[in-house]
């Protein structure tokens, strides 16, 4: 894997493009494999350092770097609405308004969530033991996104790696390097020490580098593809890979939901950031007797949507990201026409602006019903019963995120339990990656690991078992020498001690007794 990749002798760049006119936003120098490397000794060497401060000094500098975003909030939205084609809104809603919500949470909180914990080792207890958690930081993290939420993704981890007490090495995707560049501004207007925070920029090859310079975590996002590429490449060193992957969000709506609400959470769900979330609905089934008023309800507010360039205060939908990209979406829209699935509206592209694109008759042995699109298309499938929407939501090789649709909640919760996804929302749709408090993260091929929530935070952490003996004075009654009344005792031990039961223990005091006098005797 990154052994193959070649790097170039000389320091090359990456022109970043606004996706909706085509204009330069601007040129990076990629950081080369040696310089990649650098950064990561530099930041194991700050990490001695910053392992060492106050949990109210990392929450000083974090909350002076939420204050500089606060101040700079129209640049910054405007610069993520350029690099990623999103609209301006969205560029508040769900990048800068989550993000900052999650920095408060975790400089505020990190501490109490971290705090060393006791540990109840029953009658361990009773010989005068203790036992506790101490959550050590790990070093270095190595922070890889995709360009989808080029704001929010990484800065949100960073905040969650430098408050568990490590630093960061950043590499942004390399189709918005000038987001991470702002990342690592924004850290240095608040004054964090050099080297904390380090951004290094390029494509695969960079990533590859860093993956290669043996960080002590790697929290990357992308596709299950490249995630597998690393989680190899890391296996080399040992290093522990948080994957966030893809996904094919199934979205079930019973016929007793709020279909006017279903149909507005459908739309947002599948449409945001022109369908390029990772939890975007990717498949809509909607229980039969319903499926035509739900249908005609989605194809009504679709057609309203106003897509354009994304510094528009009104634009609704914006341009996708690449040209890649566009073309998994028109591939998928003309397998769905070609299988029989028929667009009731959208499944037309201008340069990089994909139509916002309803499609019915969708079931799930259409390749697009299985594959990810990652783009601005609905496709709805029916079902006639409960187990039947539960089986078709699993049927994926995904797991990400899911939702369900209905009044009952008991039914929606039942329904929710059975559905093979990291987080599943009953009448809620793709906004919990927004909620800093709540882990995040895929089952199956979706994933591995947490990011967000105590969970994401436990990944950014080694716990460490502190082990005390207050009784120090007389040797354990398992050590050598053993001989024929040791093995009474160990015997003792397995049938008594290891029943938990005091009063059980209570029958080995003689046993105990005698190899006590025994031991001292040696
Ligand atoms: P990608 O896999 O192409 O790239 C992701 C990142 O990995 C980029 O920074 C890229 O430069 C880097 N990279 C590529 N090859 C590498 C290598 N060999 N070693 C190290 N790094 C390497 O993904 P993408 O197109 O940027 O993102 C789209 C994907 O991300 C979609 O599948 C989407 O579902 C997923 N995603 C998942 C989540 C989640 O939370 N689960 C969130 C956002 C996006």
């Amino acid at each position: 894997m990154s052994a193959v990749i070649s790097f170039p002798k000389k320091a090359d760049e990456i022109i970043s493009y606004n996706p909706a006119t085509g204009a330069e936003v601007g040129r990076v120098e990629n950081t080369s494999a040696e310089d990649v490397e650098n950064a990561v000794e530099q930041a194991r060497a700050v990490f001695q350092m910053w392992r060492t401060t106050s949990f109210a000094t990392r929450r000083k500098f974090v909350m002076k770097a939420r204050e500089i975003i606060l101040a700079e909030m129209d640049d910054i939205a405007l610069l993520i609405s350029n690099e990623s084609g999103k609209p301006i809104a969205e560029a508040f809603s769900m990048e800068i308004a989550p993000v900052l919500d999650l920095m408060q949470y975790f400089a505020r909180r990190a501490e109490k969530l971290l705090k060393p914990r006791k540990i109840n080792i029953g009658l361990y207890g009773l010989l005068g033991r203790t036992s506790k958690i101490v959550y050590q930081p790990l070093g270095v993290v190595a922070i890889i996104p995709a360009w989808n939420y080029p704001f929010s993704i990484p800065l949100g981890e960073a905040v969650m790696s430098l408050m568990a007490g490590n630093t960061v090495v950043l590499k942004p995707s390399e189709l918005t390097p000038f987001i991470g560049l702002k990342i690592g501004e924004i850290f240095e207007k608040a004054g964090l020490p050099e080297n904390v925070v380090q951004i290094v920029n390029g494509a695969g090859a960079t990533g590859a580098a860093l993956v290669e310079a043996a960080p002590d975590k790697i929290m990357f996002t992308g596709s299950v593809a490249t995630g597998k590429r690393i989680a190899e490449a890391a296996a080399k060193n040992l290093t522990s890979v948080v994957l966030e992957l893809g996904g094919k969000d199934a979205m079930i709506v019973f016929a007793d939901a709020n279909l006017e609400l279903a149909a507005d959470g459908a739309v947002w769900g599948a449409f945001c950031n022109s369908g390029q979330s990772c939890s975007s609905v990717e498949r809509l089934y909607v229980e039969e007797s319903a499926a035509a008023e739900l249908t005609r309800k989605i194809v009504e507010k679709t057609k309203k949507l106003k897509q354009g360039a994304g510094d528009s205060v009104t634009t609704d939908i914006g341009a996708m990201s690449s040209e890649r990209q566009l073309k998994i979406v028109a591939d998928h829209v003309a397998s769905f026409e070609k299988e029989g699935a028929k667009i009731l509206t959208g499944g037309k592209s201008k340069d990089l602006f994909y139509e916002p694109t309803v499609i019915s008759g969708a079931n799930n042995s259409m390749r697009a019903m299985q594959e990810e699109t990652f783009g601005p298309t609905l496709p709805i499938a029916t079902f006639k019963i409960e187990a039947e929407a539960v089986k078709l939501a699993n049927d994926s090789e995904f797991g990400l995120t899911a939702s369900v649709w209905t009044r009952d909640l008991k039914k929606g919760r039942r329904v929710a339990e059975q559905i093979e996804a990291g987080t599943v929302c009953v009448n809620e749709v793709l906004y919990t990656h927004g909620i800093g408090q709540t882990p995040w993260g895929g089952f199956k091929n979706s994933g591995n690991g947490r990011t967000h929530g105590i969970e994401g935070l436990m990944e950014l952490v080694q716990p460490q078992h502190i082990h005390v003996n207050k009784l120090a004075i007389l040797p354990n009654a398992w050590w050598m020498p053993y001989g024929a009344n040791a093995i009474e005792t160990f015997k003792g031990f397995a049938k008594y001690f290891a029943s938990g039961s005091l009063f059980q223990t209570a029958k080995l005091t003689p046993k105990l007794l005698k190899r006590i006098i025994e031991l001292r005797k040696k």
